[in-house]
């Protein structure tokens, strides 16, 4: 049987004029993004309270100072000396924009729509789309399922490349650097490409880690995947080099080594496929925030199994809601690129680098 608040919209709704409904329906719409709001906060408030912490440095050692103009408990912290209430980084706390606005871009999250379609459907500016973009990103990474391996599981491991972008920095980019960077025919040069190291066990779990420029060394795969392979698990690589050693040294129960492209390291290169479809779809993400997207990434492949995406959506706004965000806009903008001592050693006989190492630094203000 039909609602009873649907079963009034479809008797009333044809007894109004052609205008009189599309304005009904535009509130109407502008009501079930406000409940469904409404709905994923009040899930969060079931989570038991964690214990009290500083928004800006994470520490819990923390004193009550009083309440602040609103009533709320107001604390301080030790560690850096501010004082916070429960309201302080708190995106839903500190934002102009409705809750509407907010649960129409957590669909447009959950769909990885580009800044323009965000911005078109949530009726804000491009400008304020990229600000959402990354608040959001920020606090759901905080509830990100950490990747674990056991003695007996399968897993595959590869490495994909992405070009370096200097993406956002566009009128630098007029005065020369990535120019060249973008060379459609010939190759690129190799360390001008960022190595992700990327790996996906039985049930479906994917982690990432960026290395850095060029081929992933012995040395390197040691270290990002300590922690990450289970001794006693068994592991299906190309047949790199880079992994022989570490996997030894983890202790795994079977190292396999594949002609690249192979059947048997399938998942994880399907798995590159979809990370590259899933960058292309925003046509090139700056360098310095590829951090965010693949994080981005993950957390849609991690929380959108097995749910509906408006569930998905609800999710984002619950995470958002119960985890505060510590980056302030102006260190946004002056994010530095990693692996920037590339350039800083090329500028020493390549003008192209000299012009590059300043976007490389983050001295470059513009968003991006
Ligand atoms: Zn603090």
């Amino acid at each position: 049987m039909e609602d009873v608040l649907t079963t009034m919209a479809r008797q009333f709704l044809p007894q109004m004029t052609r205008e009189e409904r599309s304005e009904a329906l535009l509130s109407l719409k502008r009501l079930i993004d406000e409940e469904f709001f409404a709905l994923a906060i009040a899930e969060s408030g079931d989570e038991p309270a964690r214990d009290v912490a500083c928004p800006r440095c994470g520490s819990d050692h923390v004193v009550k100072r009083g309440f602040d103009a609103r009533g709320e408990q107001r604390y301080l912290c030790r560690r850096c000396s501010r004082t916070f209430t429960s309201r302080t980084n708190r995106v839903f706390a500190t934002t102009k924009l409705d809750h509407a606005t907010w649960m129409r871009f957590s669909e447009c999250h959950v769909d990885a729509l580009t800044l323009r379609e965000s911005a078109e459907r949530c009726g804000v500016s491009l400008k304020t789309a990229f600000f959402m973009r990354h608040r959001v990103l920020e606090c759901i990474a905080q509830s990100m399922p950490a990747f674990r391996s056991a003695a007996g599981d399968g897993m595959e491991l590869d490495e994909c490349y992405l070009a370096e972008s200097f993406k956002g920095n566009r009128k630098n980019a007029e005065c020369g650097i990535p120019r060249k960077a973008r060379h459609r025919s010939g190759p690129q040069d190799w360390r001008e490409r960022i190595c992700i190291l990327t790996g996906i066990n039985d049930a479906g779990d994917i982690f990432f880690e960026m290395t850095g420029r060029g081929n992933m060394s012995e040395e390197q795969a040691g270290r990002f995947l300590a922690g990450k392979v289970a001794s006693g698990a068994i592991v299906s690589t190309d047949k790199a080099k880079s992994y022989r050693r570490a996997l030894r040294d983890l202790d795994v129960r079977r190292h396999e080594a594949h002609a690249s492209g192979a059947h048997a390291i399938n998942r994880v290169n399907g798995l590159h496929s979809r990370i590259k479809e899933f960058v292309d779809g925003f046509h090139g993400v700056a360098t310095r925030r590829l951090w965010n997207y693949l994080a981005w990434f993950k957390w849609i492949w991690s929380f959108k199994r097995g749910r509906t995406a408006a569930q998905t959506a609800g999710l984002i706004v619950k995470q958002v809601g119960s985890n505060p965000y510590k980056t302030t806009w102006r260190n946004y903008k002056r994010t530095p690129y990693p692996f920037y001592e590339y350039w800083v050693k090329q500028a020493k006989w390549d003008s192209r680098a000299r012009a590059a190492l300043p976007l490389a630094m983050g001295a470059v203000s513009k968003v991006g």
